[in-house]
């Protein structure tokens, strides 16, 4: 019945969807380009669960691409805060104001014109050509190197540039071409849900009997990656700064590191960890007060994809306004309106400074 392993994967992809794949989600099935856009930006490097109150909240905030383009920065940021990965936020505000200014308010409706959208990679692209326009389009990510990998048990390493394109040409293939919205969907669950990184639902599944790595015993060892980068660490020392009229010294990140364009307090970065008293002295050098005071109220480990960031956070009230042009001084009460890296966010939802 099926000339080959392609076209039974395929098919057999295609059942499991029918019969298996039960996950009503809000942007499941739907054809409004702008919506499934928003969907896809949100749920790059992010869980489902933790991204559908973001879609939801979004979607209602931003009814039109147009709204989206037309809201302040800063407003977008603050509703993205706790999501990670901010230059998502900044990429979807900017491709709105470009589907807004040069397009009309017209959301672009080829592959080609999908991809020139500031943040939208091949990925992103294929799934909203397939999803909105039905085009034939496969998704390639790491679930579906994970899937391609394990059923036909292959061993190019997936971050080398011939597994990319090895992989890129394989999924090509296999794209259903008459129901490329269905199918795309159905692996992307299938990876997710299904085929997953680690314990696989190998037993349930049907197609384990042409699985390649289920039938050499291969399934922990595929897909191959062939460098691991090693995480750095960071030691960011925060001081809270409040002066005489209850207000906080706040700065906004700019330049080329994380967290740009987010709020934080006043920072310290050090090579390694120092204790309280070395926080002390340059806190006292660099802002030229007393900070016999100054005391750890906290500290945060947070892991971003290629850092680790280990905040401490440390207060102090003083009695006195200072002048420094380096940070802003923010009523207490409006702290909470600003966006925080997620660390700070933490720190600030659960303290009794604010
Ligand atoms: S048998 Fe296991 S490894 Fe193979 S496709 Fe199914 S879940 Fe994945």
């Amino acid at each position: 019945m099926f000339s080959d392993n392609k076209a039974l994967f395929t098919h057999q992809l295609l059942q499991w969807n029918e019969t298996q794949n039960h996950r009503p989600l809000p942007w499941k099935g739907i054809k409004n380009p702008y919506f499934i856009w928003l969907s896809e930006i949100i749920l790059q490097q992010t869980r489902v669960e933790q991204g559908l109150p973001y879609y939801l909240k979004f979607t209602e905030k931003y009814p039109t691409i147009s709204d989206l383009a037309n809201a302040p920065e800063d407003e977008i940021m603050k509703m993205w805060e706790g999501l990670g990965y901010y230059s998502r936020a900044r990429n979807l505000h900017a491709a709105a104001k470009y589907v807004a200014d040069e397009l009309n308010g017209n959301f672009p409706e080829t592959y080609e014109e999908i991809k020139k959208l500031k943040g939208v990679g091949d990925y992103t692209a294929a799934a909203i050509a397939s999803f909105a326009y039905n085009l034939p389009y496969a998704v390639v990510d790491g679930n579906v190197y994970r899937v391609l990998s394990r059923f036909f048990g292959i061993e190019t390493p997936i971050d080398s540039t011939e597994g990319k394109k090895q992989f890129t040409i394989l999924a090509q293939e296999l794209i259903d071409k008459k129901k490329p919205a269905i199918y795309n969907q159905a692996i992307m669950d299938f990876g997710a849900r299904h085929c997953t990184p680690a314990k696989p639902l190998c037993l349930f599944c049907n197609m384990q009997a042409n699985c390649v790595a289920f039938q050499t015993g291969n399934t922990d060892k595929l897909p191959i990656k062939s460098k691991k980068k090693k995480k750095k660490t960071r030691y960011f020392n925060y001081i809270i700064l409040e002066n005489s009229e209850n207000e906080i010294a706040v700065n906004k990140r700019l330049g080329k590191d994380i967290w740009l364009n987010l709020y934080e307090f006043i920072l310290l970065e050090t090579e390694k960890e120092i204790t309280l008293k070395e926080i002390r002295a340059k806190a006292k050098e660099i802002l030229q007060i007393n900070t016999e005071q100054l005391e750890i109220v906290a500290s945060y480990k947070q892991l971003l994809t290629h850092q680790k960031i280990i905040s401490k956070f440390a207060y102090i009230k003083i009695n006195e306004l200072v002048n420094n042009k380096n940070f802003n001084f923010i009523k207490k009460e409006a702290i909470k309106q600003l966006a925080f890296p997620k660390s700070l966010k933490q720190f600030i939802d659960n303290s009794d400074i604010f």
